[in-house]
């Protein structure tokens, strides 16, 4: 059942035993689904995001990773009220801006090289001259190009401001340790196809529960009201508002279990390293740069520059194809790349296997 295996950031590859879960049919009343699924899902999200799990809650939100952070932007964020400041180094973050622009909410994109950090000190300064700012927002590991934000720095000059903050970790949730009280993030989003290693269908926020509590009434959008979701998903013990994936979130389930047999974020964190490193090193060998410096890059997604003018990628591309292995494309504008994921149910041997393949696709 693995033609290939995808060494992308999501979907990403899965284990049998996730797409085996999806095999039975499930009633979206009964509470073998909401009690016995939903329920405990929402429980072990927030409990992987905090040792404090009585502070926070969680919502489950139909859709891909976006509606979910289109969710929290347009149902935290009043139009009038409010100022949402964007901390920006790539497509991900620049996403953040253009949900704004919708919702008529006033906002400024702080951007920065997609090539480089965020940088907290400029942050700082904005936050020092700018009062009117009530939400930060900031991409945790921007997919883009695979660079890893100084999310704890940032944090840190958020907090001293009195802000809220949001984060976009959809990359790096599960698979990058984090502990959202620690860091004092208020809202915090990711997806089922990213590092939990889940199949696509729906995304999450883990909440503050205080300022969860603020949000009713805040939304301009039915489907994507969080407070709303939420508010049915307690009183109705995981209830759903509207059809729910409910295939897709038993796969979910199963993917939490092998988070937790795996030993957990820092054991998963642990392979996604160990991955990233044979990548990179195998890569050095046969000729190819990373984009970033080594200080800045997450072991989620490595870019690499094309190692010579020219370079034909659609041809590399189909013939690593041919070999077992899916690659991605770049995305950036500065400089030629194509990326390759290290997340999934994929191991070092397997990033063995790439090299030897990508020497022969030379
Ligand atoms: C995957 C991803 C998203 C969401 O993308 P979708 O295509 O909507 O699932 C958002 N932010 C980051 C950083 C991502 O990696």
């Amino acid at each position: 059942m693995r033609p290939y295996l995808l060494l992308t950031p999501g979907p990403l590859t899965t284990t049998e035993t996730v797409k085996e879960a999806m095999l039975t049919d499930w009633c979206t009343w009964d509470e073998d689904y909401n009690i016995g699924i939903v329920q405990e899902i929402r429980r072990s999200l927030v409990e992987l995001a905090t040792d404090r799990p009585d502070e926070y809650t969680s919502v489950l939100l139909q859709g891909s990773g976006t509606y979910c952070v289109e969710a929290v932007i347009g149902s935290t964020v009043r139009s009038n009220e409010d100022y949402l400041l964007i901390l920006s180094n790539g497509a991900y973050g620049d996403r953040m801006g253009t949900i704004a622009t919708y919702y008529g909410i006033r906002h400024y994109v702080m951007k920065f090289e997609e090539t480089q950090i965020v940088d907290p000190q400029q942050v700082d300064s904005y936050l020092a001259e700018h009062p009117e700012v009530t939400h930060v927002s900031v991409v945790h590991c921007e997919t883009t190009t695979g660079v890893l934000n100084p999310l704890a720095e940032v944090a840190a000059v958020v907090k001293r401001h009195g802000k809220l903050l949001i984060v976009d970790a959809m990359s790096s949730f599960g698979g990058v340790p984090l502990n959202m009280t620690q860091l004092g993030i208020d809202f915090l989003i990711s997806s089922a196809n990213k590092c939990i290693q889940g199949v696509p269908g729906f995304g999450f926020i883990i909440a503050r529960r205080s300022e969860l509590e603020r949000c009713k009434g805040v939304a301009r959008s039915l489907s994507l009201d969080i407070y709303d979701q939420w508010e049915t998903m307690e009183k109705g013990h995981g209830k759903w508002r509207f059809t729910s994936p409910t295939h897709v979130v038993r796969a979910f389930k199963q993917a939490l279990s092998e988070l937790q047999e795996e030993g957990g974020v820092e054991a998963r964190h642990r392979r996604y390293q160990a991955n990233h490193d044979v990548l990179v090193s195998r890569m050095r060998a046969l000729g190819f740069q990373s984009l970033l410096p080594d200080e800045i890059q997450s072991p989620v997604i490595t870019s690499s520059l094309y190692p010579h003018a020219g370079f034909d990628f659609k041809s590399f591309y189909t013939k690593l194809k041919g070999h077992g292995f899916v690659i991605y494309p770049g995305k950036i504008s500065q400089a030629d790349t194509f990326r390759i994921g290290n997340i999934g149910d994929v191991h070092p041997a397997d990033f063995e296997r790439l090299a030897e393949a990508v020497k022969e696709c030379l």
